[in-house]
């Protein structure tokens, strides 16, 4: 699957970058830093900037995202349809809710009220999930 992702985009299949594509895919939700501490032991000769590097390629090929998040590091998901964040302010969780309409429904209401050119969406609720609830 990410072979043809990576193929379909036009970019080198690499072994760093399907390590790299299985571990975001594996958290949904992941940093650099802990992209690069769970691959380094397989892939000893891959460098932070290595990471890097390649994160910044696959972007710019829109397979992979960067997700913005208020006061929390910045991670990657892959590209999927657009969707809501909720986030775990207890333990971190992010969930991704896909409410496609509902968020085309708010961008255009805003652009509608202030004259602005809308060019990306990224909306956050900050709470407690279910599981630290209980
Ligand atoms: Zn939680
Ligand atoms: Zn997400």
């Amino acid at each position: 699957m990410f072979e043809k992702m990576l193929r379909d985009n036009h970019l080198k299949i690499t072994p760093q970058r399907l390590a790299i594509l299985k571990e975001i895919q594996k958290f949904g939700h992941i940093s650099i830093d802990e992209i690069y501490e769970n691959i380094k032991e397989s892939n000893p000769s891959m460098s932070l900037a290595t990471v890097y590097k390649n994160l910044t390629f696959m972007q710019e090929a829109k397979i992979i995202d960067e997700v913005k998040l208020p006061n929390q590091k910045q991670r990657y998901e892959l590209v999927k349809n657009p969707h809501i964040h909720l986030v775990c302010e207890q333990c971190g969780s992010i969930i991704d809710m896909e409410l496609e309409s509902s968020m085309q429904q708010l961008k255009e209401l805003c652009a509608d009220a202030s004259q602005f050119k809308i060019k990306e969406t990224s909306i956050a609720m900050i709470g407690i999930c279910p599981k630290c609830q209980a």
